[in-house]
């Protein structure tokens, strides 16, 4: 089992899905958590059913970002783990894309996924140690019709952990990214049943994935058993893309 006892955590958008998945799994490893919800009760409610300390926090919101970054690290001296999981995903035709949406996703997930590396980093530099992972998504590398998007959003995601691992990398902090095929939460309730056999036919491993098997991933990746691991975006997709 991966020992992450004595660490600081971090999980933003930790309220639902992967992000919570991410925040038990932390917690089961020892870590201490904070976990981030865009409103405070719901933040504090999801940390207290895993063992986590929550807050409220929009990613979008740089300076938000930095001072609850600078904050948590304060109060519990470092800040060893950073995972950047809030992300929003809205679907439409190239031709039926609105601006609104443009300019949502990709202030959220790309945006928001910068303002928190660059938190963190600032943060991990004092100790010259940290481990910071990103949320990507298969689509990001391989496209996806209706997606185009957040497709694009997620390949910028996934360049800011290469980037930002190379950058880091001197200064002992790690960042790698998780590209999740399709997996069971609220972000992909509304598929239909027909999209999600196909979704699931087309995967080797026959069905779509857990919250729990990316959270496994991540819990590997920020830990010391990854320590020469950094700059990767790990695949969590049953062979999806195969
Ligand atoms: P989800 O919708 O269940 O959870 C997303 C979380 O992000 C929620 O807690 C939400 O409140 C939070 N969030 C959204 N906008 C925010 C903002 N501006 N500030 C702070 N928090 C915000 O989705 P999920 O499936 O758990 O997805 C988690 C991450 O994994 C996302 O980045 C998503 O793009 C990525 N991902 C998911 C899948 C999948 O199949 N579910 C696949 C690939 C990538």
């Amino acid at each position: 089992m991966t020992d992450l006892s004595g660490r600081v955590a971090l999980v933003t958008g930790g309220t639902r899905g992967i992000g919570l998945a991410t925040a038990r799994a932390l917690v089961e490893a020892g870590a201490t958590v904070v976990l981030t919800g865009r409103d405070e009760a719901r933040a504090k409610e999801a940390a207290a059913s895993v063992g986590a300390s929550g807050l409220a926090l929009d990613v979008t919101d740089a300076k938000a970002v930095s001072s609850l970054v600078r904050g948590v690290a304060k109060e519990y001296g470092k800040l060893d783990i950073v995972v950047a999981n809030a992300g929003i995903m809205e679907d439409a035709l190239l031709g039926m894309i609105k601006e609104d949406v443009v300019d949502a996703t990709l202030s959220t997930n790309v945006a928001g996924t910068l303002h928190t590396v660059q938190a963190a980093a600032r943060a991990m530099m004092r100790k010259k140690s940290g481990s910071i992972v990103v949320l990507a998504s298969i689509v990001g590398e391989y496209g996806s019709a209706g997606q185009t998007v957040y497709a694009a959003s997620k390949a910028a995601v996934a360049n800011i952990a290469k980037s930002a691992a190379k950058e880091l990398g001197r200064s002992g902090i790690r960042v790698n990214a998780v590209a999740p095929g399709v997996i069971e939460t609220d972000l992909t309730a509304g598929l239909s049943e027909d999209a999600k056999a196909e979704n699931a036919g087309k995967t080797p491993l026959g069905r779509l994935g857990r919250p729990e098997e990316v959270a496994n991933a991540i819990r590997f990746l920020v830990s010391d058993e990854a320590s020469f691991v950094t700059g990767q975006v790990l695949g969590i997709d049953g062979g999806l893309v195969l």
